[in-house]
């Protein structure tokens, strides 16, 4: 089967160059680096007994793709909305992309409230589970440092795009 394509959208520095590291390398790196442009990564994984070739795309420019239904998302089977969760101004990038969250029917997203390991918390979980409420997406929270719940997030994101 084609490769499942999974796209990274969130503000610059809310993790999601680190987040596709820790995903296809289990590694982290605390140094920054700004995306140029867009940078893919594929992973070979194991999904639902299938082997499914995995492409994570991290566009610099998706921050300015006002809704998910522009050119940019056509070709990709699930969207990773990103914030940080110690910074508000980022949640409210992400939900503020449309008015209403987008409907995961038509497609696919997870959301991930990053650096979950961090003091200084400024977005709840329940502000971030009732933005996704009326939809059928699922939140998850992560941190590429630790790990934490990095894996299941990408495998619900996988498993939303493989019922594209
Ligand atoms: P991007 O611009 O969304 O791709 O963000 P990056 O992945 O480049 O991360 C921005 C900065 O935040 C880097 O210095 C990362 O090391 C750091 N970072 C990313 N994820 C985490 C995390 O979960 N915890 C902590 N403490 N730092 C993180
Ligand atoms: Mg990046």
């Amino acid at each position: 089967r084609p490769p499942l394509k999974i796209l990274l959208v969130g503000s610059a520095g809310v993790g999601k160059s680190s987040l596709m590291n820790r995903f296809v390398h289990n590694r982290f790196c605390s140094r920054y680096r700004a995306t140029i442009g867009a940078d893919f990564f594929t992973k070979v994984t194991e999904l639902e007994g299938q082997r499914v070739t995995v492409q994570l795309w991290d566009t610099a420019g998706a921050e300015r793709c006002q809704s998910l239904g522009m050119a940019l998302y056509q070709g990709s089977h699930c969207c990773v909305l990103v914030f940080d969760v110690t910074v508000a101004a980022s949640f409210q990038a992400v939900a503020a992309r449309q008015a209403e969250p987008p409907n995961p029917k038509l497609f696919p997203f997870v959301l991930l409230g990053n650096k979950t390991d961090l003091p200084g918390r400024q977005v709840s979980a329940q502000e971030a589970e009732e933005w996704c409420a009326q939809t059928q997406a699922q939140y998850f929270e992560t941190s590429a440092k630790d790990g934490t719940g990095v894996a299941l997030a990408f495998q619900s994101a996988l498993q939303a795009a493989l019922r594209q």
